[in-house]
């Protein structure tokens, strides 16, 4: 259920009427507030607004933030999303995704599914000028929020080596949703001192020898992937190296009874289809096989022994804030996921931050386990 004054609001919007009493009957939009800011969040889409739009109590209305395309074969992929048009090649870096915008006179970080995050809105001025949302309230900025220290994800890219940081990506209207030109958002990036994913200038489909090289570069360096759009922004697509699929495995086997099977198969399909359109053999194809076998059965079999010795199936994950009460509504903000975390430990760094430790149980991974150890059959 929505309050009378957001329910007209999403209607004077253009939400048609019946369409949010069926969202509303099945919980897809739902009120939250931030330090007395007061939003609607849509679970679902509904005409226009995508899934993970934001609606605030002042009318601005930040979108989802798109699903983009995924390519498996990459010369016929670029061919199929591209034709001939040029794009440009981005990184695509490993992390959790952020829009960030200006509300009234704060800045804040949206995650995803459209949750104001306390974490990140805390930080988010330490990589962002404000500057930018004083000439431009109008705009959204997207990025990556990367690192080792991050409350979402269980690893960074390499080269963030310490805590986390923002990349941008994207730059949106807000209401519209509309991306700038890619040129206007590097431009933009820059004036603003934005740190910006990394861009490899424009391809096209004439150039896949230099794509494949930087593929097996980024897989080398141990680097997620890339992601190309047109200079329009209106074609979208992503690609992700081999490495980064048997990292994510490797890392998913772990807490493997929390997973959906899909995570895994999506996986191995990708790591596939990059070994036929590469024609990988001999030793360099038992490589990569026994690479796969090792990141599905090791952490999984370490789980195992882990439980059959008394313990549980766990994450722990530490992130710096600048006030203690900060980890403590991360504990909160988990809890509305549905996810039960505690803080095991909190340090003084001496430098305004405090490194916060969380751990997070797995229980019902942990209970699967425990049975079939204990001999349940089935
Ligand atoms: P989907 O695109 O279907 O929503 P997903 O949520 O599973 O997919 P990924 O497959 O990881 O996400 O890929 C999309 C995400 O990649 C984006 O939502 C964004 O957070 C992240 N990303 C990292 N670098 C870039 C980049 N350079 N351009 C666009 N997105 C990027």
């Amino acid at each position: 259920m929505v309050s009378s004054s957001f329910r007209a609001m999403l209607l004077k919007l253009g939400v048609p009427e019946d369409r949010l009493a069926v969202l509303e009957g099945k919980g897809g939009v739902v009120e939250g507030e931030f330090e007395g800011i007061r939003y609607v969040r849509f679970r679902d889409s509904a005409k226009g607004f995508r899934r993970g739009t934001v609606v605030f109590e002042n009318g601005d209305v930040v979108l989802g933030f798109p699903h983009i395309k995924r390519v498996v074969q990459l010369e016929r992929g670029i061919k199929r999303v591209f034709k001939n048009k040029p794009f440009y090649v981005e990184e695509k870096v490993d992390g959790y995704n952020v829009r960030v915008v200006k509300v009234r006179d704060r800045v804040l970080a949206l995650t995803r599914g459209g949750f104001v995050c306390p974490f990140t809105t805390e930080r988010i001025l330490d990589f962002v000028n404000e500057e930018f949302f004083r000439d431009y309230p109008n705009l959204v900025l997207a990025g990556e929020m990367a690192g080792p220290e991050s409350p979402y994800i269980v690893e960074g890219p390499p080269y963030v080596k310490e805590d986390i940081e923002f990349f941008l990506f994207d730059i949106q209207e807000k209401g519209t949703g509309r991306s700038l030109p890619v040129e206007e958002r590097l431009k933009l990036a820059e004036e603003y001192g934005i740190r910006h994913v990394e861009t490899f200038g424009l391809y096209d489909r004439s150039k896949i020898e230099e794509l494949h090289e930087l593929i097996e570069r980024f897989s080398r360096e141990r680097r997620e992937g890339i992601v190309m759009k047109t200079p329009d922004m209106k074609r979208i697509a992503k690609y992700v190296t081999p490495y980064a699929n048997i990292n994510d495995i490797r890392i998913g086997s772990h807490i493997f009874f929390d997973l959906p099977h899909g995570y895994f198969m999506g996986r191995i399909k990708r790591l596939a289809f990059y070994l036929a359109e590469k024609h990988v053999k001999g030793e360099e194809f038992d490589e990569y096989a026994k690479a796969l076998g090792k990141a599905i059965l090791r952490p999984f079999v370490e789980s195992i022994h882990e439980v059959a010795n008394g313990g549980e199936v766990e994450e722990v994950f530490t992130v710096r804030v600048k006030n203690i009460s900060t980890a403590h509504r991360m504990v909160t903000h988990f809890e509305r996921l549905g996810v039960k975390i505690h803080i095991e430990d909190i340090e003084d760094l001496r430098n305004g931050y405090w490194r916060i430790t969380f751990k997070r149980v797995y229980p019902d991974a942990t209970r699967e386990m425990r049975e079939l150890w204990n001999g349940l059959a089935f």
